[in-house]
């Protein structure tokens, strides 16, 4: 380990140079271990499972011109794959009301507390965050998308339970909603079905392991959906009433952000919906399964049959492309393996090469573990938005 008061005693270049070994070690070291290891049987039963060369819509041998007609069938496999077809056959006709409270005065902005029934009986709250004067001028849209965490929603708001929780979430800096609003975007920040206790289906008697997430998985799977194409779903209202009612957004800038699982929310909110202009998926944004077959994502994230009809995660970020794309990764998350990363970021980056646009996609990693990192974030959010904006 090398310690920045020895590095700061050091000239410039020796700086730079210590700082790109210490790097190379960590990218070395991280790469050579193995991030999980199953006996021979399991090994050679996984890899043959999770063998990428099966899946029929993998990006690997695309050109140019066939990623447009590639997108569209992949996008089509996808919405069907998330059972959301299912979803909206399930919900022909149903309005989706939305009711907001008082308006709350904050520091710079003001705040609201809002429901939306995204299908019959099930209201979701949200945060509506709007940054003062906002009536004089245009303002980009910021939906952040929570990961696993009853309360994270709320926090992400910047409301808190408790001084303990405020410290936690400021720690990880995990209040990309308050940031949105004091940059000036019109933000919401939703409670997402599965991972807000708010607005989870209960798992008596434990029969899934007590975790509210795998229950809604469980339900979805019986019914012909997913538990993300839930969330999609809901998200997708959500901007629809956004876009339609909230006049002072600048549809052109449309920020969707989320870390962890809403992250991996993020990545399939862009991919399907070209209203999002600008993602960034946090700590999130991998192959589905390691080289190992290890998987990655929590169970609530599953897809049925993704690998087998589509491809892997990267293949579904390439639907992302050509607009405003940023993964971000921290070194030390021990939920997910660097050499991982890495390729499935190279598998995107081909797709935004071949159409030209490699501006627009970025990845980047920050040196701690599982959490925002608002100093990468931010700087490619502003960019985008300067581009949108011409
Ligand atoms: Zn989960």
């Amino acid at each position: 380990m090398v310690e920045l008061r020895t590095i700061n005693r050091v000239p410039l270049l020796g700086r730079t140079l210590i700082l790109l070994m210490a790097s190379m070690f960590f990218n070395f070291a991280t790469a050579q271990q193995p991030f999980v290891e199953y006996s021979q049987r399991d090994s050679t039963y996984l890899k043959n499972l999770h063998r990428r060369d099966r899946s029929p819509l993998t990006v690997d041998q695309l050109t140019a011109r066939h990623v447009h007609r590639w997108q569209l069938s992949a996008r089509r496999k996808l919405i069907e794959l998330l059972g959301i077809e299912q979803i909206a056959k399930d919900n022909r006709g149903h309005q989706c009301r939305v009711v907001l409270q008082e308006s709350m005065p904050e520091d710079g902005f003001s705040r609201r507390l809002g429901t939306i029934e995204t299908e019959a009986g099930m209201e979701l709250p949200f945060w509506l965050l709007i940054p003062d004067d906002s009536e004089s001028k245009e303002r980009p849209l910021a939906i952040c998308a929570q990961g696993h965490g009853g309360n994270s929603w709320n926090n992400y708001a910047g409301i808190y339970q408790s001084s303990a929780e405020r410290e936690k979430a400021l720690s990880r800096n995990a209040t990309p909603g308050l940031e949105a609003v004091r940059r000036g975007y019109i933000t919401i920040v939703p409670a997402v079905r599965g991972l807000a206790s708010a607005v989870s289906i209960a798992d008596p008697k434990s029969r899934h392991g007590n975790q509210l997430c795998r229950a809604q998985l469980i339900h979805c799977l019986l019914a012909g959906r997913t538990a993300i194409g839930e969330r999609v779903w809901d998200c997708q209202r959500i901007l629809d009433w956004a876009l339609d009612e909230l006049p002072q957004i600048d549809s052109k800038r449309v920020l969707f952000t989320g870390n962890s699982g809403g992250g991996v929310l993020t990545v399939y909110m862009a991919a399907l919906d070209q209203r999002i202009t600008v993602a960034i998926p946090s700590c999130s944004f991998t192959s589905y399964t390691d080289t190992s077959g290890f998987i990655f994502h929590c169970d609530c994230c599953l897809v049925p049959r993704v690998q087998s009809e589509l491809g892997d995660f990267s293949d579904i970020g390439a639907l992302v492309a050509p607009r405003f794309l940023l993964a971000v990764h921290g070194k030390q998350d021990g939920l997910h393996y660097y050499p991982a990363v890495e390729s499935a970021m190279t598998n995107v980056a081909r797709i935004y090469s071949l159409l030209k646009q490699e501006d627009k996609f970025a990845h980047r990693w920050g040196e701690e573990g599982h959490k925002f990192y608002p100093q990468l974030m931010w700087p490619f959010v502003e960019n985008a938005f300067a581009e949108l904006r011409k």
